[in-house]
């Protein structure tokens, strides 16, 4: 029997450390407890939000007047070079678990938190590499017009993009489980890789402040923009590939951008694609932030950015 609790204060499960409290808030472990806190909303009639591990969230102090359901299913069974895998699993623990098998394809999503159901929402990724490239199936339940029915979902199904998938867009669904096709790898070379990218991580990103990681997602510009681009700053030759600028590159052109502070949130000095909470940031102050990157990107260099992130409560 799950235990529904009142008035929980969402910014402790954010990596933000932002958002206010959450009317009904639970955590649950397998899909007969997801079944029966969708019940209870069902019979309260009460909206519902899905979390992970809260590591790509903007939650509003506001909070959430419904029910927040906490993903905490945690099974995991290597069969070959399949990981039949659930939701609420820690993508870290995923990483370290495939390489221990022997098994290669996650290497360069090491360091990403949250969950391995949010990494499919986000199709997260780093280096090139993402989640959709080793995703064979995602089990989820359907929970549209309260009907609750499971489905699997092939890889195409799941219409994986840049930081982009199917779940992202249709809100009505809970992924289960999932399954993840690797190769047979070389444990000490996996080892390797991973030990690089957690030393650029840590040297790149201001992982001592709470954050959502990156807020925006790297814009793709078409061939003609970027040659005007190009006249007006030269240096960008080094540094686009497929015609995707980095976000982050794109914020510290601007003057006064970098390290920007509104009440306790910050661009970061390190990463300017990071929004840093240094002091009790609200949810507010973020969102203003925000506001002013659009704004002056858009007028300096004509290019509308987008949110990796998503927004909760607002
Ligand atoms: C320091 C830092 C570094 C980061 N680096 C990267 C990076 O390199 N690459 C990258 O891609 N991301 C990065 N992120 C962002 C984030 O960690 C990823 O997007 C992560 O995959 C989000 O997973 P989560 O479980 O925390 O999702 P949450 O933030 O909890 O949720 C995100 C979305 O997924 C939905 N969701 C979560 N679980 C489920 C489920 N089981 N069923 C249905 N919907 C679900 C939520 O409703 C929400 O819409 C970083 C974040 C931080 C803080």
């Amino acid at each position: 029997m799950i235990k529904i609790q009142k008035n929980i204060l969402l910014s402790e499960y954010t990596s933000f450390k932002i958002g206010g409290l959450a009317k009904y808030f639970c955590v649950i472990k397998n899909s007969d407890e997801i079944k029966e806190a969708l019940e209870f909303a069902g019979e309260n009639k009460l909206k519902v939000f899905i979390l992970g591990g809260g590591s790509n969230l903007l939650i509003s102090d506001e909070g959430f007047d419904g029910l927040v359901i906490r993903i905490m299913n945690q099974e995991l069974r290597i069969e070959n070079n399949e990981i039949f895998i659930d939701s609420g699993l820690s993508l870290i623990k995923l990483v370290n678990e495939s390489v221990k098998n022997n098994l290669t394809g996650l290497e360069y999503l090491a360091g990403i938190p949250g969950t391995v159901g949010g990494a499919i929402v986000n199709n997260a990724g780093a280096f090139g590499k993402c989640m959709g490239d080793v995703v064979e199936s995602v089990e989820i339940l359907n929970i549209k017009y309260w009907i609750l029915d499971i489905k699997k979902l092939n890889n195409k199904q799941c219409d994986f993009s840049y930081r982009d998938s199917i779940f992202k867009k249709e809100k009505k669904c809970i992924i289960l489980n999932a399954v993840l096709k690797l190769n047979k790898g070389n444990q000490e070379k996996s080892k390797k890789i991973i030990t690089e990218i957690l030393k650029s991580r840590k040297e790149k990103q201001p992982l001592e402040y709470p954050s959502a990681g990156s807020v925006f997602k790297n814009p793709v510009v078409d061939d003609k923009h970027l040659e005007n681009l190009m006249i007006k700053c030269p240096e960008l030759k080094g540094i686009v590939e497929n015609n995707t600028i980095p976000a982050g590159w794109l914020i510290e052109q601007i003057e006064g951008l970098k390290g920007k502070k509104i009440g306790g949130a910050m661009i970061s000095e390190k990463h300017c694609n990071f929004i840093i909470n240094f002091n009790n940031a609200k949810s507010e102050d973020v969102i203003i932030l925000i506001s002013l990157i659009k704004q002056k990107i858009r007028s300096h260099f004509g290019i509308q950015l987008k949110e990796e992130i998503e927004y909760m409560g607002f």
